[in-house]
């Protein structure tokens, strides 16, 4: 159906059985003000953006009215958090429906924010202003990095307080996603003990997002490893920007191979393995270099979802998606490998590229370097000169790397090319995210929010404008704790 707004809906996932999800409206929120727009986005989608850019567009964006087509339901899902699993479900975010875009995709228009469902357990179903400006800026910028994410079309302020430790400002992100199938909703489905709802799942899922498997002989095995062969790539992107979802639960993995649900999320700056931001990941478990491990983890619980549908025997069920799982670890080792040759501009392969990186990131972390940073210093004809690589084992691998720069069988700026398309020169830094965030909700100043969305726009590109992005944090503007804000 078409719409003043451009809205094109085709909702697929509401004509499911209904026990996947909860027909629910919106509520209506007190004074509803456009706070940031994706208008490049919207034009995507296919959208007006400005039909969009009025008092009746930010209605529209916080529920207030619906848009033609619309078929609001919030979806069910399980999830383990933390290693415990839970019956969850969207207590805060409906579905408004699929939008058919102009260049043949389908994506969800989700509301974060807009009131309770039938899943808010003791939650009220809002959210503030802080957090969901900080999904919209990370999430945009991880799209600018060039990785799969879902995406932010607008924020828009409530005129509400909600009420978390304190009362904060309320505000609706409009949440863009290839679809929101998480291996929570798997979870959900092999839960109800149903194998025909099961597979069911299974084939809206293939439709949606494998098509090219809906003629396998074992679709529920073909989707498993190709799930899996999404994560890695995703986790890879993580770890090649230094990237810390922080709440890597099973409800937040999407089997689109998007990264969703930005919460306590982070970018890490001194290299080190261990690095956490989470305030409640007291653990370390969802810590930087344990987001390998963990997807494994993750997709073990997916698997278990689909031994039903693997083989009718459950032995060879579990042979069979055992068998997946673990060519996890064999897989991730080569993907990054080649992610790591890629930073350090080295073509083809040679024995000492593993030893090679690894003696850099050991280096990285006994020097406390900043990891962006390091990768992006490397890109020059002659070595670095700071302070901080005024050190023997970083000269004598510097001179290491350079040897293995002369093998590689094309010139030194085809290497520089490689880096600089692969090492970011600018990340959304965690002090520069909550300097433009206490601008936006203490002092209603949206200046650095916009500076920092604009720097975070072309993050391969070196720009003299925006070196106060690239400077890592002085001891003083160190930020050593996200929280959900939920
Ligand atoms: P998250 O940490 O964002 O992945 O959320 C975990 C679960 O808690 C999801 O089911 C959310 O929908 C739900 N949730 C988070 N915040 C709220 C809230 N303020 N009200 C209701 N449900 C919420
Ligand atoms: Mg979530």
């Amino acid at each position: 159906m078409n719409s003043p707004y451009g809205f094109h809906f085709d909702n697929g996932y509401a004509r499911l059985p209904e026990r996947l999800f909860a027909r629910c409206e919106p509520t209506p929120v007190a004074a509803p003000v456009r706070v940031l727009f994706n208008g490049p986005l919207a034009g995507q989608l296919g959208l007006d953006a400005c039909a969009l850019d009025s008092p009746d567009g930010a209605a529209l964006l916080a529920g207030n009215t619906l848009a033609e087509g619309s078929e609001p339901i919030a979806q069910a899902y399980a999830g383990h958090q933390f290693g415990y699993p839970n019956m969850l479900g969207d207590g805060r975010a409906i579905l408004l429906g699929e939008q058919l875009t102009p260049d043949g995709w389908r994506r969800d228009i989700q509301l974060k924010g807009a009131g309770r469902t039938p899943f808010s357990r003791g939650g009220d179903g809002r959210a503030a202003l802080g957090p969901m400006l900080r999904e919209y800026l990370i999430s945009e910028a991880m799209h600018a990095l060039g990785i799969a994410t879902t995406r932010s079309l607008a924020v828009v302020a409530t005129g509400e307080p909600v009420y978390r430790e304190t009362a904060l400002p309320g505000a609706i992100l409009t949440r863009v996603a290839a679809s929101h199938l998480r291996v929570g909703t798997f979870q959900f489905a092999a839960g109800q003990r149903d194998p025909a709802l099961l597979e069911t799942l299974v084939d809206y899922t293939l439709e949606r997002h494998y098509p090219e498997l809906s003629d396998s002989d074992n679709k529920a095995l073909a989707l498993l490893d190709s799930v899996m062969e999404r994560q890695l790539d995703l986790i890879v992107h993580w770890m090649r920007v230094g990237f810390i979802h922080g709440v890597l639960n099973t409800d937040n993995v999407a089997l689109s191979g998007e990264t969703i649900d930005y919460g306590p999320c982070a970018f890490m700056d001194q290299y080190h393995p261990d690095t956490v931001f989470s305030s409640i990941d007291h653990q370390g478990r969802y810590a930087y270099g344990n987001q390998p491990a963990i997807t494994q983890w993750n997709l073990t619980r997916f698997a278990e979802t689909l031994l039903p549908l693997i083989d009718t025997d459950t032995d060879t069920a579990v042979q069979k998606a055992t068998n997946v799982i673990k060519s996890f670890s064999g897989r991730y080792d080569d993907k990054w490998l080649a992610m790591m040759r890629a930073k350090l501009g080295l073509f083809g392969e040679d024995p000492v590229d593993a030893t090679l990186v690894q003696d850099l990131l050991d280096w990285m972390q006994r020097r406390q370097a900043d990891y962006t940073n390091t990768f992006r210093d490397l890109i020059d004809e002659t070595a670095p000169v700071d302070e901080i690589y005024q050190d023997d084992a970083f000269e004598n691998w510097h001179q290491r790397w350079q040897a293995r720069l002369s093998r590689n069988a094309k010139p030194l700026k085809s290497s520089f090319c490689l880096m600089r398309n692969h090492n970011p020169a600018v990340i959304p830094r965690n002090h520069k995210v909550e300097e433009a965030l206490n601008a936006a909700v203490r002092d209603d100043d949206l200046g650095p929010t916009h500076r920092l969305l604009d720097a975070l726009s072309h993050p391969y590109q070196d720009r003299d404008d925006i070196n106060d992005y690239r400077q890592p944090p002085k001891p003083t503007e160190r930020v050593l704790q996200t929280f959900c804000g939920t």
